[in-house]
C-alpha cells in the first residue's frame, strides 16, 4: 500500500512549529518520537470522560478506566504477537530491565556466574546488571563489535561459556542504528541455557516486532519511542519466568491478600504493577499502537529506509564528516563527529538552524570508549520526517561548518 506521507506528517501537530523562526526539522526521535494526535487525543479524552482508578471501583468510571487501561495491555498484546497476560506494563525500558534484573536475576545468581552483554548496550542495559553482579558476586562480560558497529556472531557465541546465565541484548543501537540479529543471538544463547533479555527500545519505533519469533526470555519496550505519552512501556516476559518471579515492588494492586502475618500476591502480570499505573499514558500508548498498526509497521520500516539512504549519501558529501557506524542493517540513526568541530557547539549552532539533533554520549559510554570519542552528534529518524528536511538538515551542516572552521 502506498502512503501519502505529508497527510500522515500532518497527524502530528508539533511538527507545524518553528524554532528560532525556522521550520522546526526534528531529527531526535531516537531521545523520545513526536505524538500524533490520535495519542494526544486518547489521553485527553480519558481524563475528559472516563477518568478513574483501575481494577478497584465496581462504578460505571472505574470499569470504564479499567477497560481502557487493560484494552492498551491488549492492543500492544497483540501488536507484538504475544498474550496480555505475559504483558507487565511499566514506566518504560529502564523499569522493564530492573524488574528482570531485581526479580529474576538477583535470587538466583552467585558467584561464577557471569552476566553477558554487548559494547553497544545503553546504560539501561548494564547498570541494572552492574548492580546485580555487586549484590551477588556475578560478573560482567563484553562481547565486542566491528568498527563498523556490527556485533562479532563468532566472539559473542565464543564468550556464551558454561558460566554465562544471562545475555543482555539490544535489537537496534541507539547510537549505531545497528540492527542486532536478535533472533539467531536468542537461539544460540538458548542451545547453552542462557536466559535472554532483548531491550527493543529503539526497535519498536522501527519496525514490525514478533516477539515469539526472536525467542526470548524477556523483551522490554518503552512507549515514548514509538508515538506514545512518556512513563510508559512494557515488560514482556515468558509465563514460567513472571510466574516464578517474586515481587519487585510492594503495594496496592499487586496484592491477593494482605495480612500482618503474610500476604500472597496477584498473578503477572498484576503482581508486578504495585500502586496506581500510569492509566492515561498507557491509554495514549493503546492509541499509537492503532495509529502505527493503520499505517502498518513495514510501509514505516520502508519509508524510513527510503530516507535514511538519503540522509547517508548526502551527509557523507560533507567535507570531514564522518559517520559512526556503518551496519548493513541499520535503522535510521546516525551518529556523526565533523573535524574540528564540538557536538555541543555543532547541535547548539543546528538548532538556530531550526535543526534538533542529540549531541553527547547517548546513555552509551562504553560504545564511545570503542570509538575513542567523548560524545558525537546524532540525527534520527521517524517516518513522519521528510526528504526536504534532509535537504534542510544538510545544508545546515555545511552552513554551520563554515562558520565553526
Ligand atoms: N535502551 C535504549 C536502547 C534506549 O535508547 C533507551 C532510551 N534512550 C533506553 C533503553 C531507556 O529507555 P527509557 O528511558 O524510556 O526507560
Amino acid at each position: 500500500m502506498s502512503h501519502d506521507w505529508a497527510r500522515v506528517r500532518a497527524d502530528f501537530p508539533l511538527l507545524q512549529r518553528e524554532v528560532h523562526g525556522k521550520p522546526l526539522v526534528y531529527f531526535d526521535s531516537a531521545n523520545t518520537g513526536q505524538k500524533p494526535a490520535a495519542v494526544i487525543d486518547a489521553t485527553d479524552a480519558f481524563y475528559r470522560s472516563h477518568n478513574a482508578n483501575v481494577s478497584r471501583a465496581v462504578h460505571a468510571l472505574g470499569n470504564e478506566a479499567t477497560e481502557a487501561y487493560e484494552g492498551a495491555r491488549g492492543k500492544l498484546a497483540r501488536h507484538l504477537n504475544v498474550r496480555a497476560d505475559e504483558l507487565v506494563l511499566t514506566s518504560g525500558t529502564t523499569f522493564a530491565i530492573n524488574l528482570v534484573a531485581y526479580s529474576w536475576a538477583l535470587p538466583r545468581l552467585q558467584p561464577g556466574d557471569a552476566i553477558l552483554l554487548t559494547r553497544m548496550e545503553h546504560h539501561a542495559n548494564i547498570v541494572p546488571w552492574q548492580l546485580v553482579a555487586q549484590r551477588t558476586g556475578a560478573t560482567i562480560k563484553v562481547a565486542e563489535i566491528s568498527t563498523d558497529g556490527v556485533l562479532d556472531l563468532d566472539a559473542l557465541d565464543a564468550a556464551m561459556t558454561p558460566g554465562v546465565k544471562l545475555l543482555g541484548v539490544t535489537h537496534v543501537s541507539n547510537v549505531l542504528g545497528t540492527i542486532n540479529p536478535v533472533g539467531e543471538i536468542c537461539r544460540r544463547a538458548r542451545k547453552r541455557g542462557i536466559t535472554t533479555v532483548v531491550d527493543g527500545s529503539q526497535a519498536l519505533p522501527h519496525m514490525a516486532v514478533d516477539i515469539p519469533a526472536i525467542g526470548c526470555d524477556f523483551y522490554a519496550l518503552t512507549g515514548h519511542k514509538m508515538c506514545g505519552p512518556t512513563g510508559t512501556g512494557a515488560l514482556w516476559g515468558r509465563r514460567e519466568h513472571l510466574a516464578a518471579m517474586p515481587p519487585f515492588l510492594g503495594g496496592g494492586e499487586m496484592i491477593s491478600e494482605v495480612r500482618f502475618d503474610g500476604t500472597t500476591f496477584n498473578d503477572p502480570p498484576h503482581r508486578f504493577e504495585a500502586g496506581t499505573p500510569n492509566i492515561a499514558g498507557h491509554v495514549g500508548l493503546g492509541a499509537a499502537v492503532d495509529y502505527l498498526d493503520a499505517i502498518g509497521m513495514d510501509a514505516i520500516a520502508a519509508r524510513e529506509q527510503e530516507l535514511l539512504a538519503h540522509l547517508t549519501e548526502e551527509m557523507r558529501r560533507i567535507d570531514g564528516l564522518r559517520i559512526i557506524g556503518n551496519a548493513p542493517d541499520k535503522a535510521a540513526v546516525v551518529s556523526f563527529l565533523l573535524q574540528g568541530a564540538h557536538g555541543h557547539d555543532l547541535a547548539t549552532l543546528l538548532d538556530l538552524e531550526g535543526v534538533a539533533v542529540r549531541s553527547g554520549h547517548h546513555c552509551a559510554h562504553p560504545l564511545m570508549q570503542f570509538y575513542g570519542v567523548p560524545a558525537t552528534c546524532r540525527a534520527s529518524l521517524a517516518f513522519y520526517n521528510t526528504h526536504a528536511e534532509i535537504d534542510a538538515f544538510t545544508a545546515a551542516l555545511r552552513k554551520v561548518r563554515k562558520l565553526l572552521l
